[in-house]
C-alpha cells in the first residue's frame, strides 16, 4: 500500500508533462485542451493501475507523453475510412463493394460543396424530380420505357411488391426463396410489402405448370429472383422470363425480377442476366443494385413498362426509400461512364485484368516487399454476382513472423487497414482487387508482419 502511494506521488503533474520538448508539436496539431485532457486521462490510468497493483514502477514522463499523444491520433482517425481489399473479392460487401470512378467522385465533391437543382427544374423554376437527370440515362442503356432510382436494391424490391402487389399474392419458385445477405430474405420482404408469398416448385425444380395452377383471384405479381449468391447444379429446371411473362399476360399479371447485380451489358462468357435482356425477355419490372455490376454508388435501379413504374412513384414508401444527393451524382456520373467509356469504370477495368497484368502488379509488389513468392489464386466478383465463376489471379504469400491469424489482424489494424486472405492457412495478398497506388502502402504492411 504504501509502495502504492510512493509510485502515486511519482507520477508527474500535467504543467511538467506540458513543458516537455514533445508537447509543443502535439499542441500544435491537437490544441492544449485536448493534449491536457489526454494527459490526465493517462495519469488517472496510471493511477488506477498503481492501485490495482498491475503497476511496479512509475512511468516515465516521456512514455506518459507518448501515450497521450497515441491516443489524440486514435481518437483524431476516422471510424470508416479507406481498407486496402486484398481479399481477392471485387465486390466486397462488407468493404463497400464498389469503388467509384474518378469521373463519380468528383461529381459527389461538386454537389457535396453547395446547392444543387435536386429537386428543381433551372429551365422553369419550379419544382423538379429527384431522378430526371438520370431517367433518360437509364432508359437509353436497357431500352425500358420507364426508370427510377432509389436507395439500394433491396428497397427497389420492397417498393415493387409493396405497389404493385400490396393486399394480394405473389407467387415465387422455391428455388428463388433466397437470403441476399445479412438476414435479407424474400419471404420476408414480400410479407413486409404487405403481400403473401405462394411458393411453387421444388428446391430444384419448377415448371411452368407450377405456375399457372397457383394462378387465383388475389394474385398480382410473377416475382423471379435472380439466385445471385448461390447455384443449384445437378438435375434443376427453373422458368425463364420469357415463359412467366407469356403466362403473366394471359392473366393480366405483372412479372418482376430482381436480378441483384445490374449488367448494362451482356458481361462475355458470364451467365449473369442483364436488365435490358430482362426486360427484352418481356419483365415487366426489374430491379437491381447500383454498387455491384454496374460499378456506381449503393444504390437501387427499377426499369421497366410505365404501367408497372408509374405506381412506385405514386407510392408513399418512396419518400422513404429516395435516394440522396450524393449518390444521385455518382450514380448519374457512372451511367455517363457505362454510356461514353465503360472502360473507365473501376469495377469492369478490375474484372477484366489480364492475367499478366495482375501478375505483373504481384511482381511489384513483392520488389517493393523484398520477401513473398507470387502464386496463383482465385478471386471472385463477389455481391452476390457471377458465384460460380472464379476470376484468375495473382498473389503474394507471405511467411509471417507470427501466427497467420495474428498477421492478418496486423494488417487489418495497422495504419493501411489491409484486408487480406487466408486460404490453407497462409497469409495471401491478392492482387484482384488493388490498386496500383496502394502498392508501397501495402508493401509497407507486409513488411511489418514479416519475420
Ligand atoms: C444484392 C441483391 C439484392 C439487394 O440489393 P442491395 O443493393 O444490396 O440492397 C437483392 N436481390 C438480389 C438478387 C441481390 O443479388
Amino acid at each position: 500500500m504504501a509502495e502504492g502511494d510512493n509510485l502515486r506521488r511519482r507520477l508527474p503533474q500535467v504543467q511538467r508533462l506540458l513543458e516537455l520538448s514533445g508537447a509543443a508539436a502535439l499542441v500544435a496539431k491537437y490544441g492544449r485542451t485536448a493534449l491536457v485532457a489526454a494527459l490526465r486521462g493517462e495519469l488517472e490510468d496510471a493511477r488506477s493501475y498503481i492501485t490495482a497493483g498491475r503497476m511496479t514502477g512509475a512511468p516515465s514522463p516521456e512514455a506518459i507523453l507518448a501515450r497521450a499523444g497515441d491516443a489524440l491520433r486514435a481518437r483524431s482517425r476516422p471510424g470508416l475510412r479507406q481498407v486496402i481489399n486484398a481479399s481477392g473479392i471485387v465486390l466486397h460487401t462488407n468493404l463497400g463493394r464498389a469503388p467509384l470512378a474518378a469521373e463519380a467522385i468528383a461529381a459527389i465533391a461538386e454537389v457535396a460543396a453547395g446547392y444543387a437543382n435536386l429537386e428543381f427544374d433551372l429551365a422553369s423554376g419550379t419544382r423538379g424530380s429527384r431522378t430526371a437527370a438520370i431517367e433518360p440515362l437509364l432508359r437509353e442503356l436497357t431500352g425500358a420505357e420507364a426508370a427510377l432510382a432509389i436507395n439500394n436494391g433491396a428497397a427497389a424490391i420492397l417498393l415493387a411488391l409493396s405497389a404493385l402487389a400490396g393486399g394480394g399474392e405473389v407467387i415465387v419458385s422455391r428455388g428463388e426463396l433466397v437470403e441476399i445477405g445479412g438476414g435479407f430474405r424474400i419471404p420476408d420482404v414480400i410479407r413486409q410489402g404487405g403481400a403473401r408469398l405462394v411458393e411453387v416448385g421444388s428446391t430444384n425444380k419448377t415448371r411452368l405448370a407450377d405456375y399457372r395452377e397457383a394462378i387465383g383471384p388475389e394474385t398480382k405479381v410473377l416475382l423471379k429472383v435472380h439466385q445471385s449468391n448461390f447455384c443449384t447444379i445437378g438435375f434443376t429446371a427453373e422458368v425463364g422470363i420469357d415463359e412467366l411473362a407469356g403466362l403473366a399476360r394471359e392473366h393480366g399479371l405483372l412479372v418482376v425480377a430482381d436480378l441483384g447485380s445490374g449488367v448494362l451489358r451482356e458481361v462475355p462468357g458470364s451467365a449473369e442476366p442483364s436488365v435490358g435482356a430482362a426486360l427484352a425477355a418481356g419483365a415487366d419490372l426489374v430491379t437491381c443494385s447500383g454498387d455491384k455490376l454496374l460499378g456506381g454508388p449503393q444504390a437501387g435501379l427499377i426499369l421497366g413498362g410505365l404501367r408497372a413504374v408509374e405506381p412506385l412513384r405514386r407510392h408513399p414508401l418512396l419518400r422513404a426509400v429516395r435516394l440522396d444527393k450524393l449518390s444521385l451524382a455518382a450514380l448519374e456520373a457512372t451511367l455517363r461512364l457505362h454510356r461514353d467509356r465503360p472502360e473507365a469504370i473501376p469495377v469492369l477495368r478490375m474484372l477484366g485484368q489480364t492475367e499478366a497484368g495482375l501478375n505483373a502488379r504481384a511482381e511489384r509488389l513483392r520488389e517493393l516487399v523484398g520477401a513473398g513468392m507470387i502464386e496463383s489464386s482465385e478471386g471472385f466478383a463477389g455481391g452476390g454476382s457471377l458465384p460460380e465463376q472464379r476470376i484468375a489471379s495473382r498473389a503474394l504469400a507471405l511467411q509471417p513472423a507470427m501466427s497467420v491469424d495474428a498477421a492478418a489482424a496486423t494488417l487489418r489494424t495497422g495504419p493501411s487497414a489491409v484486408v487480406a486472405r487466408i486460404s490453407d492457412g497462409r497469409l495471401l495478398l491478392d492482387m484482384l482487387a488493388v490498386a496500383d497506388d496502394q502498392l508501397p502502402a501495402l508493401a509497407e504492411a507486409a513488411r511489418a508482419v514479416l519475420a
